[in-house]
């Protein structure tokens, strides 16, 4: 991985704006991992990359994630302390390494009359569902795309030709093959006890968290310039702890 500058991540703050949420991902991960090839991460299957994602975060930020939750029992407002390494699956290889993610595993499923060859979601399949009207229009066409093969006793079907359990024994399958695609966090109310699981979501996380980065990092500039007439190129090159006793003394002046 390729660090990233803040005013690399500040350019990548302001291409990923008018992006889709899946493009942002790639938009992010093709600066820190410069030696996969474009081709290669959008084929990527989603849990890899938000693999991926996690160990960018983890390197922008720091391992510490916070996180609010509501408890939809008592509405009780919860704050959540985590480490990247307690949501990162392990065994997971080394995407900088001579063993980088195998993009084209092929899984199948036999169940009933059906024998079933697919392939795990990526981002090139959510930028095809984006624009679907409905969860369920999008949900049929994604399994499309990812379906290789459908057989019904050796004949040829489509998906629409396979019945509830197969699909969903399909989608299962597919989550257990690409385990960092779906990270559950337990939690438990203080207030009443109430416990639940929530979906923890690398991108949308990681993007607030640029977003809210790139809002502050603007404002100091916008401080430093006024104040000593620097170039927003220098005031980005500067350390995070230099522009911060900068700021305290332009602060403290005023
Ligand atoms: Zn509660």
């Amino acid at each position: 991985m390729r660090p990233l500058s803040a005013s690399q991540l500040l350019t990548l703050w302001e291409y990923g704006l008018a992006q889709p949420p899946w493009q942002r991902a790639i938009t992010l991960l093709a600066a820190a991992f410069p030696d996969l090839p474009a081709d290669a991460l959008v084929r990527l299957p989603l849990g890899k990359r938000d693999d991926y994602l996690l160990m960018l975060r983890e390197n922008l930020f720091g391992p510490q994630l916070t996180s609010l939750a509501t408890c939809p029992s008592c509405g009780e407002r919860l704050e959540l302390s985590f480490l990247v390494a307690d949501i990162r699956v392990e065994g997971l290889p080394d995407p900088g390494g001579e063993h980088a993610w195998d993009q084209d595993v092929e899984l199948s499923l036999s169940m009933d009359r059906y024998n079933v060859m697919f392939r795990l979601p990526n981002s090139l399949d959510l930028a095809e569902i984006a624009g679907m009207s409905t969860l369920e229009q999008a949900r049929l066409h994604l399994l499309e795309r990812c379906l290789l093969s459908v057989e019904e006793d050796g004949a040829a079907r489509t998906v629409a030709d396979l019945p509830v359990p197969v699909t969903n024994a399909i989608a299962e399958r597919m989550a257990s093959a690409d385990p960092q695609g779906d990270v559950q966090i337990a939690l438990n109310c203080p207030n009443c006890g109430h416990q639940w699981q929530t979906t923890f979501d690398p991108l949308a996380f990681i993007w607030i968290e640029i977003n809210a980065w790139a809002q502050r990092i603007l404002r100091e500039i916008h401080l430093l310039a006024g104040a000593y007439g620097w170039r927003e190129a220098d005031i980005l090159a500067l350390s995070p702890r230099r522009r911060q006793a900068y700021l305290q003394m332009v602060m403290g002046s005023a």
